[in-house]
């Protein structure tokens, strides 16, 4: 039996079916992206081109699967999240299609990528947050747009567990990040852009660089490889309900512009643009329901996982594969 992962062209689905792979599970991977356009390619999988809001499509690549991994969505970090948010909502499809699919083909494991971007906005008014806990969703008023649609998809795996005896997991996932991710055009995100900026400024001279909003806004980071170990933990437990899966290591933007340079070797002047999209002042990760149920948390400190995004952003931008 097979596993699908769905989105493996993108950053997180990319870098799981290498995960799952390595350990010798038979894996599907399947995006709409051509293949070229794909994150990493992974000779070992079964690689598939395909529209998971399909039904058809949906059909024929859950046939023969045992757990399905949904990871597929149009996203991006807050400037694509802020101005595409039909788009965002649009994902809808994919998740109700991809459900559908899974009970026809009786699937016995379904994993949904959930956002921290679903926890209500009166919560993260301020930087000196208080971490976010699981049942702080609702009463219900996400992030407009991308926020809807994971708090409606949720609640659609939860039905399709409940009516169905479909067993969905759903992981919330808090900003992630790491190598072989989006670093420029648009949809990267807020480690992936410093760590861009910084590399730019490093490799032509001018020591500037822009930073959205005052710089004090402040969130968690997960690495890469915390994401994928938390990831198949949730979709392979008992526990049904959604649970966090982030760090609950929480800096300032400006902090982690510090960090990334220090690693990079330099010191850049910041000029902030206080109009630019920021989302939410203030947001981290409370993990006591994961460390509970899974006896371990995110760990890889942010220091360590951005030494290896920037040194991989940096060597891509040096190789060429960039624009400024
Ligand atoms: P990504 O954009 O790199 O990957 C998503 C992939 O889905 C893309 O390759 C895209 O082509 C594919 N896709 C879009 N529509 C599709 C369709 N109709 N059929 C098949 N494939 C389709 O994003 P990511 O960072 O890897 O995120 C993976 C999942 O995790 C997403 O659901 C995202 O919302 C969620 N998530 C990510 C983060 C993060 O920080 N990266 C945070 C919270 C939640």
């Amino acid at each position: 039996m097979t596993v699908l992962v769905a989105g493996a062209g993108g950053f997180i689905g990319g870098h799981l079916v290498r995960s799952l792979v390595e350990d010798g599970v038979a894996v599907r991977a399947v995006d709409i992206k051509p293949l070229g356009q794909w994150s990493q390619v992974c000779e070992q999988a079964e690689s598939v081109e395909g529209d998971c809001s399909d039904p058809a499509t949906g059909v024929r690549i859950s046939r023969g699967i045992r757990t399905v991994y949904n990871l597929a969505a149009d996203m991006g970090g807050m400037g694509f999240i802020e101005s595409h948010k039909a788009d965002c909502m649009l994902s809808v499809l994919i998740n109700t299609n991809m459900l559908k699919a899974a009970r026809a083909n009786d699937v016995s494991r379904y994993f949904f990528s959930s956002s921290a971007c679903v926890y209500a906005a009166d919560r993260q008014r301020d930087q000196r947050v208080t971490a976010l806990r699981e049942d702080d969703a609702y009463p219900a008023m996400p992030e407009d747009g991308y926020g809807w649609e994971k708090l409606f998809s949720e609640r659609m795996c939860r039905h399709f567990l409940e009516d169905y005896g479909l067993e969905t997991r759903v992981a919330r996932y808090h900003n992630v990040y790491g190598p072989i991710g989006t670093y420029d055009g648009g949809r990267e995100k807020a480690p992936a852009a410093i760590c861009r900026k910084i590399a730019h400024a490093v490799m032509t001279g001018p020591r500037e660089i822009e930073i959205w909003g005052d710089g004090e806004q402040t969130r968690s980071f997960m690495y890469i490889d915390d994401c994928i170990r938390g990831t198949r933990a949730i979709a392979t437990a008992d526990f049904a309900n959604p649970v966090n899966l982030g760090s609950a290591e929480l800096v300032s933007i400006n902090q982690m512009v510090s960090l990334v340079e220090e690693i990079a070797g330099v010191v850049v002047d910041r000029t902030y643009k206080l109009d630019a999209p920021q989302g939410v002042r203030g947001r981290n990760s409370d993990n006591e329901l994961f460390q509970k149920i899974y006896g371990w948390e995110p760990s890889v400190g942010l220091r360590e996982g951005l030494e290896t995004t920037y040194g991989w952003i940096y060597d891509q931008m040096k190789a060429g594969f960039t624009r400024p």
